[in-house]
């Protein structure tokens, strides 16, 4: 039997589920099929519980806080169940709601894995839905390289179910991920080596706010290694050993690899040829259409920027342009904030020096590092960096990175401005909050002059 719906969405990830309840609400007849978990990745795998294991892992450095204030809390080791099982009880109530929104707003949901059959209709086990519109929103998953021993190592996915914490780990990677669980295990108490292939981690972000996250992260006490590539991996006794290219052999309890993802396109398509890039990754234009008439697709799986919010705001985009008043203009995907939730936080938005320059000719660069007045009482050597990038020509500030506690939170305030093409002038004009980290971004004067 087969039911007829205007929108039938494969994936009740973020971007997904944002799809279906706003199609829905524009009064569209939606279903949506999930063969894993509601939330996908953002919710079960990803953000949400990454970022609790982040707070965990603070803990012990703000007990040596304390202790500079006065208090004695002494910093005891964390009780991987009793986080774990806190973090479970939250995802689980996460997934309900995620469910239950989906049911409320009206639409169908099927739990299985949803294939194109043909253009128009999708499979969820026996059951066929002829639909107008189909959208892949199946997100994406942790890539592991071919090399010997990869059955020995770990995935991110890994870390969220690990039935204990290790006494040692090696992370390989040098992303978001590798760094983001780099500084998570090592502040549980984990003793952390982070390999990465290149001179730099991080590629991509401003250099200096490279420079010192890794200055940071080393001082911490994690064992950061450049230049550093995986050969093969084996096991010993219950340990892992990892030999780099050079010969040189490490040891550690467990290997977690996080070096991409990829988009989960396998088994979706059966005598539907849909357009994809090397990756796998579905190709779309502006408007999120694949190469065949009526499926479109949008978040991880189209490999544009894998971030949550961007998935959120395409699904929004697309409900809108299928089922309401037509969006004007296509997404911008620039100025597009971002954070990595390593230890210490970056958060950043807009253009790095590097790219700054190969779009304006001079630039003027402002940077302060400093320590933050938190800090002041002990020893710590946490540093703060912030950086602003402004277009000489224009005065626009077309770049403005973080290093620091709270980054995120201080950095998405900062991204309106930038995106409403706020200029120095306009930050200068702006009073600082005193005393407080943020007001640095606007209190900054000495300039360098940087060309291309
Ligand atoms: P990234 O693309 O960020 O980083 C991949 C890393 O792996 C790079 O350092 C890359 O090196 C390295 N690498 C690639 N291939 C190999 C290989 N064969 N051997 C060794 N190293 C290799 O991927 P992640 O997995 O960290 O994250 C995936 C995406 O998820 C991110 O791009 C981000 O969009 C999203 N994400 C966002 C978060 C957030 O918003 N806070 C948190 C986590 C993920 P090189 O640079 O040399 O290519």
């Amino acid at each position: 039997m087969s039911q007829q719906y205007d929108l039938v969405v494969i994936g009740a990830g973020s971007g997904g589920v944002r799809a279906a309840r706003i199609s829905a609400s524009l009064g569209a007849r939606v279903a949506i099929i999930e063969g894993r978990f509601f939330g996908g990745t953002w919710v079960n795998v990803g953000c949400v519980p990454k970022k609790m294991f982040a707070y965990a892992s603070e803990f012990p450095q703000l007990s040596e806080l304390a202790r500079d204030y006065g208090f004695d809390m002494s910093a005891s080791k964390v009780d991987w169940p009793t986080l774990r099982a806190n973090k479970d009880r939250e995802i689980s109530r996460l997934n309900g709601i995620y469910e239950k929104l989906l049911r409320e707003a009206g639409v169908d949901v099927y739990t299985g894995y949803g294939r194109v059959v043909a253009p128009g209709q999708v499979k969820v086990g026996d059951t066929i839905l002829d639909a107008t519109n189909i959208l892949i929103a199946t997100g994406g998953q942790p890539w592991l390289p071919q090399f010997p021993g990869r059955e020995h190592v770990l995935i991110s996915d890994d870390l969220f179910s690990l039935g204990a914490l290790p006494a040692s780990a090696i992370v390989v990677g040098g992303g978001y991920i590798a760094c983001e669980f780099a500084s998570i295990l090592h502040g549980l108490g984990v003793e952390v080596t982070q390999l990465y292939r290149g001179d730099l981690f991080l590629r991509g972000f401003d250099q200096d706010i490279r420079e010192h996250v890794a200055r940071q992260m080393r001082e911490s006490g994690i064992n950061l290694r450049f230049n550093a590539d995986v050969q093969s991996v084996g096991l010993e006794a219950g340990r892992k050993h990892v030999c780099l290219q050079s010969g040189e052999i490490l040891h550690a309890d467990q290997v977690f690899y996080a070096v991409g993802r990829v988009p989960n396109v396998d088994s979706l398509f059966e005598g539907v040829e849909v357009s994809t890039k090397l990756n796998g990754a579905i190709e779309v234009d502006d408007e999120y259409r694949t190469s065949v008439p009526g499926i479109y697709a949008i978040g991880d799986v189209i490999d544009r920027v894998q971030l949550t919010p961007m998935a959120l705001a395409e699904g929004m985009w697309l409900a809108h342009r299928l089922f309401g008043n037509a969006p004007a203009q296509a997404l911008d995907y620039d100025n597009i904030p971002t954070a990595v939730f390593c230890h210490p936080n970056i958060a950043t938005v807009g253009l790095s020096q590097q790219e700054a320059l190969l779009h304006h000719g001079k630039l003027r660069v402002y940077l302060s590092e400093f320590r933050p007045l938190r800090y002041t009482l002990g020893a710590s050597r946490a540093r703060s960096l912030m950086k602003l990038i402004v277009d000489d020509a224009s005065d626009k500030v077309v770049g403005l990175h973080m290093v620091g506690d709270e980054a995120a939170e201080i950095v998405q305030g900062f991204a309106v401005a930038v995106r409403l093409g706020a200029t120095k002038e306009d930050f200068d004009r702006t009073l600082g909050i005193h005393p407080s980290a943020a007001e640095e971004f606007v209190t900054l004067r000495q300039a360098q002059i940087v060309e291309a």
